[in-house]
């Protein structure tokens, strides 16, 4: 099987999977028990926080361990929403593209709260633009969080901008980092980054842990209610193997970064070149501003979960949409939010790959989407009223 899902999830890598096997095997103490088998447990898990500040370049203290990238951007949001509502600054920026993990949380936050959530138009590319975040600011703007990279379409933001922006104006920034973190370079002084989130299973560490990192001076809400774990801001016994796992993967990815983009990008660049080839499609997302394994293109005339199945019949396991929100028969949000009308935005495929595809995959992969996009084309009934010109194509 090849494996193109990695925006929805990455297999364990063998260093962080030996991380967490030693971690479970040998570490098994509570990080707050004041004996030595407890104090063992504390040790790791510092060591743990410190290798992810210094791969994010900020301190250890500034990071908080969550259950996942959903947890830390609930946590974020919610804080800096009700530390301006204090102040009486009800108003939050985001973008319409976002991971649902931040619009259900804004959403409630408006709904049940009374905040007013505005969200920026994406462009067709999958931008936004620093100056329409300053354009948007007000007085009573308490919050901005927009993501650094897009997790369907692979756009990748001008954080850095955005958060000079905000830092002028005073308003807090978060952002949703998680298809960044181990994949781009993130520095939050230099990006002018107050809050950000990501979680392990996004770069080839264990699933249901994730980093909240949180800059100094910036009051945090707990979620989680109970013991003084991560400095009072969320209780419960530490997922000590977890936390370690993702800390081994975390510094892995970095360090490997410059390398694995480059080969991710080469496959990406051969992939989209070979399936730009199929008549009446169109690849999403910014061609250049893109993450290095980022695959997104719609295909007029077919559905995204019949090209999905065919696919994996065939040896490649790849998503349409999110994996969120597929199973679902909405079309993604994302594909609307950069103007895909409906019809097109149902048969779009997405390829997310990792540092362990290879060039030969690629070229399985653009040698088998075209022969099954056409197959699936010479059964749907839209696609004849296109042929025989009853109704209008789309996509050139
Ligand atoms: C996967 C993902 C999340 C959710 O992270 P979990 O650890 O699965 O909760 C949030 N935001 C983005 C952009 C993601 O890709």
């Amino acid at each position: 099987m090849i494996y193109t899902d990695n925006a929805a999830t990455t297999p364990l890598s063998a260093a962080a999977a030996k991380a967490v096997s030693d971690c479970m095997m040998n570490v098994y103490g509570n990080p707050s028990s004041l004996h030595s088998i407890g104090q063992k447990a504390a040790e790791v898990l510092f060591e743990a926080r410190q290798t992810i500040a210094q791969c994010l370049n900020c301190q250890p203290r500034e990071i908080y361990f969550t259950s996942g990238g959903s947890e830390a951007d609930n946590q974020a949001i919610r804080s800096a929403a009700h530390a301006g509502k204090k102040k009486g600054k009800t108003h939050i920026i985001s973008t319409a593209f976002e991971h649902h993990a931040v619009l259900h949380t804004l959403e409630r936050l408006q709904k049940d709260e009374g905040f007013e959530v505005q969200l920026l138009d994406v462009d067709e590319n999958g931008l936004i633009t620093a100056q329409q975040v300053a354009d948007a600011i007000r007085e009573d703007t308490c919050l901005v969080t927009v993501m650094f990279a897009n997790n369907e379409i692979g756009s990748v933001l001008p954080i850095r901008e955005i958060g000079e922006v905000c830092r002028a104006k005073g308003v807090t920034f978060h952002t949703d980092a998680v298809q960044a973190a181990g994949h781009l370079p993130i520095d939050v002084q230099k990006d002018n980054i107050d809050m950000l989130s990501l979680s392990g299973h996004k770069f080839h560490g264990p699933k249901g842990v994730g980093v909240l990192f949180v800059r100094k001076g910036i009051v945090l809400e707990n979620l989680i209610d109970g013991g003084a774990q991560e400095r009072g801001k969320r209780a419960g016994t530490e997922n000590i193997p977890g936390i370690v796992g993702m800390a081994a993967a975390l510094e892995e990815a970095c360090g490997e970064m410059q390398e694995v983009s480059e080969q991710e990008r080469a496959i990406r660049d051969r992939i989209i070149e070979g399936l730009s080839k199929i008549p009446h499609s169109m690849l999403n997302g910014d061609r250049e501003k893109r993450l290095p394994g980022n695959v997104s293109f719609c295909f007029e005339g077919i559905e995204g979960e019949s090209l999905l199945l065919m696919l994996d019949e065939k040896g490649i396991c790849a998503s349409s949409g999110s994996a969120c929100t597929s199973g679902s028969l909405d079309p993604s949000h994302v594909l609307l939010a950069i103007g895909r009308i409906h019809e097109i935005a149902h048969g779009s495929l997405r390829l997310s790959l990792s540092k362990y595809n290879t060039m030969e995959q690629a070229e399985y992969i653009i040698e088998t989407v075209p022969q099954v996009v056409e197959y699936l084309r010479s059964f749907s009934p839209l696609w004849k009223d296109k042929i025989n010109g009853k109704k209008e194509f789309i996509l050139k």
